[in-house]
């Protein structure tokens, strides 16, 4: 094939254990989905079913030591997230076999620029401008599940210079990872290469230029990065 320009390069992330790279293809986020994150927002999480938003692949980089802080905003959050990585496709995959189509996990952020997400909020406006920008989903490496076992509980925690602002663990997840494969095949295709940042646990806040970011989930490695 003939490209009138050289095409964007493949948005990849690391996998522990070997050389070859996981191909990301497209990002799936789910909103609100651990109950104290809900009600920080302002919200019932008992009475809602799972929203999702999506984020451009190329926002998937491997977690840089310095991340830099996006333009347009004074108000930049951390979100730390599981992140399942989708290995095999699939249409109304049922939550019972959902896991057999799960890759891997990574540790992952979902960068936020809280005040452009309040603004559009407000006025029944697209999130993109707050969640969808450049560089927004760093992650560590991508630790396939052969490895890890299936993440079903386990502490998530995210610190900003070693104090610590998130906390949750795994089995707190309001729709839990089969439930979200379920319901995103239902509307969607799902294909290897699909990524799904799960949600994240109570404490979000900001974060500006100088501050050195830490965060980790059971049975998988740490991840640090220093915004500038
Ligand atoms: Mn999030």
């Amino acid at each position: 094939m003939d490209y009138v320009f050289e095409p964007a390069p493949q948005a990849s992330l690391a996998v522990v254990g070997s050389k070859k790279r996981f191909p990301v293809r497209r990002v799936f986020c789910v909103g609100r989905n651990y109950g104290a994150h809900a009600r920080e927002m302002g919200h019932d999480p008992d009475r809602e079913p799972p929203f999702f938003f999506t984020k451009p692949a190329d926002a998937v980089i491997d977690m840089p030591e310095k991340w830099p802080y996006p333009p347009e905003t004074s108000d930049l959050h951390h979100e730390i997230e599981l992140v399942v990585m989708i290995g095999k496709g699939g249409q109304n995959i049922d939550k019972s076999v959902a896991n057999d189509h799960i890759f891997g996990y990574a540790v992952g952020l979902d960068m936020t620029r809280r005040d452009l997400q309040g603004a559009a909020k407000k006025l029944g406006r697209p999130w993109d401008w707050g969640k969808a920008f450049d560089f927004s989903a760093p992650c560590g490496p991508v630790y396939p599940i052969e490895e890890t076992g299936l993440i079903e509980s386990g502490e998530i925690w995210l610190k900003v210079n070693g104090q610590v602002r998130q906390t949750g663990d795994i089995a707190d997840l309001i729709w839990s990872v089969p439930e979200v494969i379920e319901i995103i095949s239902r509307s969607m295709t799902l294909q290897p290469g699909d990524v799904i940042m799960t949600g994240t646990p109570a404490g979000v806040g900001a974060v500006v230029a100088g501050d050195q970011i830490s965060a980790g989930i059971d049975r998988l490695s740490k991840i640090e990065t220093m915004v500038f």
